[in-house]
């Protein structure tokens, strides 16, 4: 059994602009350095495909989903970029991007429940942690690991997933859209204070939030998220685990002032594999969101990748 590695060219086509952080290039990044590395002969490669309006709605609402198909099929016909909001643009290339990234998160859940792989990895862009049950925010238009997560609820049968956020920002839409749904368990850390400034204060019980002051290293947060994290994980015994992997919480990262090195990243991913074979029977899907210094990014996946792949 393998680990699956989705991701599609379309992703690459939505293009903020010169010198946004969130850019086709951190795709290049990964790829180029799983080739140097020769990681990428462990992986299995697969094409995403494009998601569904139905499966989209099981994290968003119709209307929401149907406005924002309206606009940035609009965007794609005109040719010109807009912006939706202060962070997040919209160009030709956004439609097919958003439906290939929640394509590749649901088609890894299937995988993974089917057998089909052991564990699965989508390099995927738009991120989609900050996108709420109706906005877009932050660089994110549908929420790939809700959409994944309740796929995996609402189609497949499962009663309990686990959702992991490590992205150095509060996964507020992933809160948004999850708090109050107890069949899903939701960790996070995130620096604090920092953008988009919530989740200090958590929207329901089956969040465990974790805020960490800036300039926190990976020592002090590995035994933070020892006492805070793994009890409640051991106690809910998810049936799968999804992971908002964002590796912006590295040292060499800007947008963040956390000081996680590739170790604390190999040491979280093989904490949560631990948790999955117990009780998951190793299933994981996880789906990439920030990560902005394009070094670290590519290690940090890596770091990552080698313990989901067992190599
Ligand atoms: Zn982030």
């Amino acid at each position: 059994m393998s680990t699956a590695f989705y991701s599609h060219a379309e992703c690459r086509l939505h293009d903020m602009g010169p010198g946004h952080p969130e850019c086709p290039q951190r795709l290049d990044a990964i790829s180029d350095h799983l080739l140097a590395t020769g990681l990428d002969i462990a992986l299995d490669y697969r094409d995403a495909p494009l998601a569904t309006l139905e499966q989209i709605e099981r994290a968003h609402s119709a209307g929401y989903v149907m406005q924002l198909k309206d606009l940035l099929e609009q965007v794609q016909a005109e040719g010109r970029p807009r912006a939706l909001d202060p962070d997040t643009v919209a160009c030709a290339g956004t439609w097919r991007a958003t439906l290939r990234a929640a394509g590749a998160a649901v088609a890894a859940t299937d995988d993974v429940i089917a057998g089909r792989a052991s564990n699965a990895f989508c390099a995927v862009r738009p991120p989609g942690h900050h996108a709420t049950r109706d906005e877009t925010m932050g660089f994110c238009f549908f929420n790939n690991v809700a959409v994944a997560a309740r796929h995996a609820l609402d189609v497949r049968g499962l009663e309990r997933v686990a959702i992991i956020d490590f992205d150095v920002h509060h996964g507020n839409g992933t809160e948004d859209i999850i708090a109050g749904d107890d069949r899903v368990l939701m960790c996070s850390f995130f620096q604090h204070p920092l953008y988009p400034y919530s989740g200090a204060v958590p929207k329901g019980t089956n969040m465990i939030n974790v805020p960490i002051a800036p300039y926190t290293r990976g020592p002090e947060l590995r035994e933070t998220l020892e006492a805070m994290w793994m009890p409640r994980l051991e106690e809910f015994r998810p049936q799968m685990i999804f992971i908002s992997a964002g590796f912006d919480a590295h040292r060499e990262d800007d947008l963040g002032q956390l000081g996680l090195v590739e170790a604390d990243y190999e040491w979280i991913t093989r904490r949560l594999k631990d948790v999955a074979d117990r009780h998951a029977g190793g299933r994981i899907v996880s789906c990439l969101e920030g990560g902005y210094h394009l070094g670290a990014l590519a290690r940090s996946v890596a770091a990552h990748l080698r313990v989901l792949a067992e190599v």
